[in-house]
């Protein structure tokens, strides 16, 4: 049985930066589905798919031609990772991901990333959903107006043009969005351990994981 670890929690929340910590630390692969996601958003942007046409934005997932290769993320050859990364994508992201043919498509997908010898996964839906007989399932929260902060300091880092509020308002949106939505709404599963890492350095939110899963 190949082992697997969700993180599971709102937009912003630290999931990305803890998730790819804890694969380093246990030498494990690493999937952030989010990206596919967001992947889909942009592949159906392009062609010139509506957020609203559900068929349609499967038939982008189903056909997604995503490729991983170190920091590089490519979309039909090109690298996006910076595109992605921008708040129209993940805007976007949020609204087709309340369709079920959608999330349905990019399922087996996500399957496929658990391979030996183990997988770190984040996500909405990891812990519930995707992997529901994971040993561990963590469930990250983080105060709204510290998640606008850290992901306001990502953008400006990279080079990305953002305004606080506005980034504290479409998390707010997005998250209102992914809990009440009819298919995979954000929420712990039953028997997830709950993390609050807002007054937390990213190696205690690390250490606390590993902690967990040496137990
Ligand atoms: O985590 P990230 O912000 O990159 O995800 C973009 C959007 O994709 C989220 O706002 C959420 O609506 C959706 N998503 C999802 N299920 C996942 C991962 C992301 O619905 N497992």
């Amino acid at each position: 049985d190949i082992p697997v670890i969700t993180i599971d929690g709102p937009t912003a929340s630290g999931k990305g930066t803890l998730a790819s910590s804890v694969a380093q630390r246990l030498g494990w692969h690493q999937l952030d589905s989010g990206l596919l996601y967001r992947a889909t958003a942009l592949a159906a942007q392009r062609q010139g798919v509506a957020a609203d046409d559900e068929a349609g934005v499967a038939r982008v997932a189903s056909a997604l031609n995503l490729r991983f290769d170190g920091e590089a993320v490519l979309l039909d050859g090109e690298d996006v990772a910076t595109a992605l990364r921008q708040e129209a994508v993940g805007s976007m992201a949020s609204r087709i991901s309340a369709h079920p043919a959608v999330r349905g498509a990019l399922q087996a997908l996500q399957l496929g990333f658990r391979r030996l010898p183990g997988l770190v996964c984040d996500g909405r839906d990891m812990g519930t959903v995707i992997f529901p007989g994971a040993p561990l399932k963590v469930f990250l929260t983080a105060s709204p107006a510290m998640r606008a902060e850290r992901r306001y300091k990502q953008l400006i880092s990279k080079g990305i043009p953002a305004t606080l509020a506005d980034l504290r308002a479409d998390l707010e949106a997005r998250d209102e969005r992914d809990r009440n939505r009819a298919v995979a709404p954000l929420k712990p599963a039953d028997d997830a351990l709950l993390l609050d890492n807002s007054g937390q350095t990213i190696d205690q939110s690390v250490d606390q994981v590993l902690d967990w899963w040496a137990q």
